[in-house]
């Protein structure tokens, strides 16, 4: 541990916009534009002449409408990555709103259709699409296409659903079903034929197709002008291989410790067919980055095999699973799960290069002793900082058990090995958690119950759909 003086202050490496108070300003700032934007047809409806009211169950039916496109519309944002919205959320709580508001949209279709079909049949018209109006017939297109989305998304896992046939059919749907309620909107004409309203659906809708080009379309086209090689691929122990990529074109920027990237290899950046990893080195080591790809399925297994030499795409960085976000922590809590161990390993990378003073306890369970990934690579660590690794081994050898020169314990990680590990000086630190669901929420649990406040509880998941 020597040499950590001559290093500056943990804090020094936070940025601004790190910080507590910004990261909560931010949130509120995006929490209030999204009422705003949910709100301002009816404000702009209210606001001028409106037409002669027809009901209060129609015009409200309507209103259900109008409420459902503007969320739809605002799914594209939530979606499209984009990295100012992600900063202060976190990449898995915007998919967590995602899926709500998708709920909640469905609802508002749904309401919409039902109020008219029980009280309103003569608005709705004949069903049947043969006879009816078109833009009557897009508007139970789009209902369809976003019953659709929201079923195929919360059955994939138990309908077997291959992961990238289901990213597939989920932008196909999200396209047609958003066009399609569109036009639906402009041919029905409620409330959008005057120039004032009209001008302004029509700029929503434009602003909206612009995002989704974006996304699409224009981010893609960077990644493909900013190429990354392949220059090693190494093994890290537990079947987990190490990618290392050098920028052919721009380096990523604004890269902190454990934020994720997508990638994709062997295709180009616009098929869709991209995987996020976790960026397993830090940005002080240079900009060169580490993947380290454990071969869970088809495309992981691919990837982990990728040849030395090949192009790869990048787009990046996601995710604030970090320690730059932690300025005035005491020091560290680190529980991982197998290959949880990825965004662990680039804190504390961070942590090694900067000779950061503070002291981190990490617990990593594997299965096995005799395959850990990054075992040496933990060692290696631990001599730069003050750094505590305990190996909690699911079915530990019969034989040189347990090793002199590493601290393990056997079993799984419970509340019974963390009260005994754990200090109690550690209960205000930050305890980052990374591994399989049923570990993180087992751990959660107990240290929530050993009195860890829950705002110092953070974990990443690997798996969002
Ligand atoms: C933020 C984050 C960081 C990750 N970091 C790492 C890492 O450092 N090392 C590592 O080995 N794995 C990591 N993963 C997991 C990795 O993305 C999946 O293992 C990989 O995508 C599996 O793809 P597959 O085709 O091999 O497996 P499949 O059998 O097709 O998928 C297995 C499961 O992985 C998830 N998944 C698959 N593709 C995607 C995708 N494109 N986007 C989101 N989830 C997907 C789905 O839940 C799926 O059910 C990370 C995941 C996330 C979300």
């Amino acid at each position: 541990m020597g040499g950590m003086t001559q290093h500056a202050h943990p804090a020094r490496h936070i940025r601004p916009e790190d910080h507590d108070l910004a990261v909560w300003s931010r949130a509120i700032a995006w929490i209030l534009l999204a009422v705003i934007l949910i709100a301002l047809p009816f404000v702009v409806i209210l606001a001028g002449d409106p037409p002669a009211a027809r009901g209060f169950l129609r015009d409200f039916s309507l209103g259900l409408g109008f409420s459902a496109l503007s969320l739809a519309g605002m799914q594209f944002a939530l979606t499209g990555r984009i990295k100012p919205l992600l900063h202060p959320f976190g990449a898995d709580i915007v998919v967590v709103f995602h899926r709500f508001l998708s709920w909640g949209l469905v609802a508002l279709m749904l309401g919409h259709f039902a109020i008219l079909y029980i009280w309103h049949q003569d608005d709705l018209g004949v069903l049947n699409p043969m006879h009816a109006e078109p833009h009557m017939t897009a508007g139970r297109v789009a209902m369809g296409c976003f019953v659709a989305l929201v079923a195929s998304s919360e059955l994939r896992q138990r309908l077997g659903l291959d992961y990238l046939w289901w990213r597939r059919l989920h932008v196909a749907l999200a396209l047609l079903g958003f066009g399609a309620a569109i036009w639906h909107v402009l041919g029905a004409g409620h409330f959008t034929g005057r120039d004032g309203t009209r001008g302004l659906w029509l700029g929503a809708t434009l602003a909206w197709l612009g995002l989704i080009a974006w996304t699409r379309l224009w981010r893609p086209w960077q990644q493909w002008r900013n190429p990354w090689r392949v220059v090693q691929n190494r093994d890290e122990g537990d079947g987990v291989r190490t990618l290392v990529l050098r920028p052919e074109g721009r380096p990523l920027t604004g890269w902190r410790p454990g934020q994720f990237a997508w990638l994709a290899v062997g295709t180009s950046p616009f098929a869709l067919r991209e995987h996020p990893f976790t960026i397993s080195t830090a940005p002080d080591k240079g900009p060169e980055l580490s993947i380290s790809i454990k071969p869970l399925g088809d495309d992981s297994e691919r990837l982990s095999k990728t040849p030395e030499g090949t192009i790869a795409y990048v787009d990046g960085p996601y995710g604030t699973f970090s320690i730059d976000r932690e300025a005035d922590s005491g020091g560290f809590v680190m529980i991982a799960g197998g290959v949880g161990i990825t965004p662990l390993i680039a804190n504390l990378h961070a942590l090694q290069e900067r000779r950061d003073p503070r002291p981190v306890i990490l617990l990593y369970a594997s299965k096995d002793w005799e395959e850990i990934a990054f075992r040496e690579e933990l060692r290696r660590i631990a001599r730069d900082i003050d750094l505590r690794v305990i190996h909690v081994i699911q079915d530990p050898p019969e034989d040189d058990w347990p090793p002199q020169d590493h601290e393990t314990r056997e079993g799984m990680i419970d509340a019974d090995l963390l009260a005994d590990l754990l200090p109690d000086e550690s209960r205000d630190w930050p305890h980052m958690l990374c591994g399989p669901a049923p570990m993180l929420e087992a751990v959660r649990k107990a240290l929530r119950d050993k009195g860890v406040p829950l705002a110092r509880i953070d974990s990443e998941i690997f798996e969002m759909v």
